[in-house]
């Protein structure tokens, strides 16, 4: 097999070892992949060095770039059935949530194909009419691109689509976890065009592969999305190169209800979809789930109530059954994790609302499908409130003002993520101006847009993807001061 992209050629890694890729819908293979060795990526690096520092691809022109995204977007469509099923049968998620996935990706790429064609140059008055002075936007060079198993071929995707508006060139590390469609993502580059080296792809664990992505002097940037306990090893070791580093990491977001979202039954209704959606989707492994329920006193019970029982509805099953809403876990680790935390919740005193337990359905046996679970009475004290479970776990705390809310809104190490839900619309703004977290969303939750930057405050990491932002973390500024 040669499942590794290098230098233009598929190439097989040098380690002679190979990794299972398992379906979590019923625990079979999909397919072994091949696991690079840290040879191969420094291989790797070297293509992409000789690739920025070479070749013309840097100084290729931005219509050129442009149109080599929307070419790669034009692929992507033309692919979506059959990338979605590699998604979900790598992922867990469902066939319908796989497909946004894709056209997210799309509009991603064609967003960036768009942004870059207008010039980010700046000239600048320095009170001399003899002097021209100007700022202009150059690629930063190598970059290394590290991703997570929850939104494989997205959250990749929103790292390469900037970097090569950029100019610049990259390796590729998708997740060990779920690495078939990055592979897949890797072939339609190729075939739209992007000369050898500019994207190169390695598989294998962050464990064999950590230190040749990051500890090497020829990489200008390292763009990493997954843990925080990762995001600050990969922190640590890049400072020894003064290496550029984006990392993206995890979040506990809370989802702030006012009593005035549940004044009617319409109202109480479309709060409990909010909430629900805000926090199982894809069975909770979004780093943006609405996981922290912070609702005022007042209601708190009835829309408990409300969510426990539509939560205990929520068709499991196989992604790639069109009658799932939910799939399973993504993989038995996740599992255990999440069995684990669910026994610290209950021995931490909360109380267990609904779910807790591994799917009961015969036909679920053999997958990593685990019931939406609800915890009440919980408090910042508690773990399963403090850290990120990544899994179906709703915990709900109480409010008596608005203040208080806010304060317990704000009491995360992370902040990622927030959704407010009020029919006081004054009072919404008061809220997304106080929350100390990336995005926030009023009478909503869990949409982004490519124009608008994603990232987190705190502990959630640093930097942003997406919008005008996104495309800055790949360049560099060089100031161009020319006496004529
Ligand atoms: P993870 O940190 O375990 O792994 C992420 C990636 O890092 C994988 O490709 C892994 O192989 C690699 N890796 C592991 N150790 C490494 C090392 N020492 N050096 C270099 N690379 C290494 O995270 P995960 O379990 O794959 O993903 C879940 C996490 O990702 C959650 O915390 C979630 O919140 C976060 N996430 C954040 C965002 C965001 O936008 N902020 C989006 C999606 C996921």
């Amino acid at each position: 097999m040669s499942d590794l992209f290098i230098d233009g050629a598929w190439t097989a890694a040098t380690s002679g070892r190979t990794r299972d890729c398992i379906d979590p819908a019923d625990g079979t293979v999909i397919r072994s992949v091949d696991e690079a060795s840290p040879a191969d990526v420094r291989a790797a690096i070297v293509a992409a060095r000789a690739a920025f520092d070479d070749s013309p691809w840097r100084s290729t022109t931005v219509a050129d770039r442009s149109a080599i995204l929307d070419r790669i977007a034009d692929l992507l469509m033309r692919d979506i059935e059959s990338l979605a099923l590699i998604e979900t049968r790598d992922t867990g998620k469902t066939l319908a949530e796989s497909r946004i996935d894709i056209t997210d990706v799309v509009a991603v790429f064609r967003y960036y194909a768009d942004l870059v064609t207008t010039s980010s140059d700046r000239l600048v008055d320095v009170g001399n009419p003899a002097v021209i002075s100007r700022v202009v936007a150059e690629p930063v060079g190598v970059c290394v691109m590290i991703a997570p198993w929850n939104y494989p071929l997205l959250q990749i995707s929103w790292k390469i689509a900037p970097a090569l508006a950029a100019g610049a060139t990259m390796v590729l590390k998708p997740s060990e976890v779920t690495p078939l469609s990055t592979i897949e993502l890797t072939r339609l580059i190729a075939e739209a065009g992007v000369p050898a080296g500019v994207v190169n792809l390695v598989l294998g664990a962050g464990s064999d592969l950590g230190a040749a992505l990051t500890d090497d002097p020829d990489v200008d940037l390292i763009s990493f999305t997954g843990g925080l306990a990762t995001g600050k090893v990969i922190a640590r070791t890049a400072a020894e190169h003064v290496t550029r580093v984006l990392v993206e990491l995890g979040g506990k977001n809370p989802h702030v209800v006012f009593a005035d979202a549940c004044a009617t039954p319409e109202a109480m209704s479309a709060t409990v979809d909010q909430v629900l959606t805000g926090v199982f989707l894809h069975s909770g492994q979004v780093c943006s789930a609405g996981t922290r329920l912070i609702v005022e006193e007042s209601v708190a019970d009835d829309l408990v109530a409300a969510v426990a029982d539509r939560a205990g509805r929520i068709p499991m099953g196989p992604g790639v059954d069109p009658a799932s809403l939910t799939g399973p876990l993504v993989s038995a680790q996740q599992l255990a994790k999440i069995v684990d935390f669910v026994a610290v919740g209950v021995a931490e005193g909360a109380t267990l609302v609904t779910g807790g337990h591994r799917s009961t359905e015969p036909r679920l046996a053999e997958g990593y499908f685990f019931e939406p679970t609800v915890f009440d009475h919980c408090d910042r004290s508690m773990r399963i409130v403090a850290e990120e479970t990544f899994g179906p776990i709703l915990t709900v705390e109480r409010f008596t003002t608005e203040a208080h809310a806010l304060e317990l809104g704000n009491d995360t190490a992370y902040g990622l993520a927030a959704g407010v839900r009020t029919s006081d619309a004054a009072r919404g703004e008061r809220m997304a101006r106080g929350l100390r977290h990336g995005t926030v969303w009023v009478n909503d939750f869990g949409y982004y847009t490519p124009a608008a930057e994603w990232g987190g405050f705190g502990r959630s990491g640093n930097g942003r993807e997406l919008g005008p932002s996104g495309l800055a973390e790949y360049q560099e500024l060089k100031h161009i001061w020319t006496n004529t």
